[in-house]
């Protein structure tokens, strides 16, 4: 334990984090410098080889790591990266690495700064794993599903009840801090009316979304002239995507997606078709001969969902929840593992500050909103909302903000700085008023007025991928 920012505080001896994925350990890493114990509960068993787990079914889809977690993991592991490097992950400036089909046109592709990291998910969930393992102060309870936080008549959270898997048994572990990462199916809700909160409003936007993933080794036949390309869906006409990226060991992981019920089918020929349907053709022209080396996986997210903690009028003390288990939203833009480093982030600066741990809870539970997951609901969510078939409130400003956010992404197809403003905003690195900054604003309505007279093909590069040198 860092005895500067621990051991001075009073109520910091036991942390227990419920979940062992990439909130949980990130969550960890951050209270073991506070906490004189951490431990962390998951139901599957948590060995560090880097293969897909039942409680994390996403795994087998393409995940890519955003700026903010590279940000974060270089803070937190050192040498992290270049140990995802040595195994064969790519770090690059996603200005010129990847190739982003998005609103009908390309992206430009010059450098901005914001730097991803490429390999496959369980790769980088047991590398952080082996990494928190290392800690000296951080325990793992494997094969143990958390029932419930257990609470005291004050209403303070004094540790879980944890069931076995193998045996059964409950047994009771204390703590004086409960972390829920519990992930999108965190009981949370539950939990808290189970102990007479009451559950939360739980936000929610239909998508019926479906990713279907497969590994694949890459055909000479096709030139690799991005790390990652994406072919976002152009709404309201189109709601297929795919994304194709070079994973380690020189393999290429493709999960290609439809949503509103429209998903891939899981054999070669229709995974080809639907290809074709996209909305650019290279994911078509790398199917077309490359070899298929895993099984396909299908992974559906029926909808976008936030539990509205923070405006509960009641919660108990010394207990919050990070990661998907606060929000989870349509994973086609990579927020996910991002949010969840954000709020980690956000807990090692409020440990630092040398609070109380029931304010440190407190201030975790009503701060997230505004710290990320308004902004992730803004700009995943209100995309979503543009189709039709989305079945959920649209805001006031909805229609000014898709409009709006519309126009500076057909603008970031030829203008440097609205690319990297909107790259900025959908990848959370930066907030999304940094989109109405007065000089791209100004290019936006600029823009929205060519818009009215100038074709789409001549505003915009609707043709072939942009190359970099
Ligand atoms: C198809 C798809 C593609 C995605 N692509 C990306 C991407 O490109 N980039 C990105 O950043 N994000 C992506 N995401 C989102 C990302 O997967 C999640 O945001 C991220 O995994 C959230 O991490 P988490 O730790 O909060 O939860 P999870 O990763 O879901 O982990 C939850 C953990 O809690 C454990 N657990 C659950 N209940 C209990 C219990 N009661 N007791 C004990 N343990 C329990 C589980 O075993 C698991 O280990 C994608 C998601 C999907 C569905």
């Amino acid at each position: 334990m860092n005895a500067a920012a621990g051991t001075a505080v009073r109520g910091r001896a036991h942390a227990i984090v419920i979940g062992g994925s990439i909130a949980g350990l990130l969550a960890a890493r951050v209270l073991s410098e506070a906490f004189e114990r951490v431990t962390i509960v998951d139901r599957d068993e948590l060995d560090d080889a880097p293969t897909p787990r039942k409680g994390v079914p996403q795994s087998p889809q393409v995940h890519a790591i955003l700026t903010r977690s590279y940000e974060a993991i270089t803070e937190l592991f050192p040498g992290l990266a270049e140990e995802l490097l040595a195994q064969g992950a790519s770090i690059y400036d996603s200005g010129t690495g990847m190739a982003a089909h998005l609103n009908g046109c390309w992206m430009l592709r010059d450098r901005c700064d914001l730097t991803y990291i490429d390999c496959t998910r369980p790769l980088y969930e047991a590398k952080l794993r082996s990494r928190t393992r290392r800690l000296p102060n951080v325990a793992f309870v494997p094969r143990a599903t958390v029932r419930t936080p257990v609470c005291d008549e004050a209403g303070t959270v004094v540790g879980v009840e944890a069931e076995d898997a193998a045996t059964g048994a409950i047994s009771r572990l204390e703590a004086d801090l409960v972390v829920d990462a519990s992930g999108r199916a965190t009981h949370a809700p539950r939990w808290l009316a189970a102990l007479g909160y009451g559950a939360p409003e739980t936000e929610e936007v239909r998508v019926d979304l479906a990713y279907v993933g497969a590994m694949y080794r890459r055909a000479p036949s096709f030139q690799a002239r991005a790390n990652m390309y994406v072919i976002y869906p152009n709404p309201p006409t189109s709601w297929r995507g795919a994304i194709l990226q070079r994973v380690e060991a020189g393999q290429w992981k493709l999960s290609q997606w439809g949503m509103f019920g429209d998903s891939p089918a899981l054999d070669d020929a229709s995974f080809l078709v639907f290809s074709q349907t996209l909305t650019s053709p290279e994911i078509t022209d790398f199917l077309r001969e490359s070899e298929r080396l895993s099984e396909f996986k299908r992974m559906g997210v029926p909808t976008n969902r936030w539990h509205r903690y923070d405006r509960m009028q009641r919660f108990p003390a010394n207990f919050f929840c990070v990661g998907d288990a606060v929000s989870s939203v349509n994973p086609i833009y990579g927020q996910g593992m991002t949010k969840a480093a954000i709020h980690a982030m956000h807990l090692r600066t409020l440990l630092r500050e040398g609070l109380p741990t029931p304010q440190v809870a407190e201030r975790m539970r009503q701060g997230i909103p505004a710290l990320v997951e308004r902004q992730a609901w803004m700009t995943t969510v209100y995309g979503d909302l543009v189709f039709p078939q989305a079945a959920g409130r649209r805001p006031a400003d909805f229609r000014f903000v898709t409009w709006y956010t519309r126009c500076i992404g057909e603008l970031a197809s030829t203008d440097l700085a609205a690319r990297r403003a909107y790259q900025a905003a959908l990848t959370l690195r930066d907030g999304p008023y940094a989109l109405f900054r007065p000089r791209l604003f100004a290019k936006a309505l600029a823009y929205a007025a060519r818009r009215r007279f100038v074709p789409f093909e001549r505003r915009v590069n609707a043709g072939s991928m942009p190359t970099v040198d």
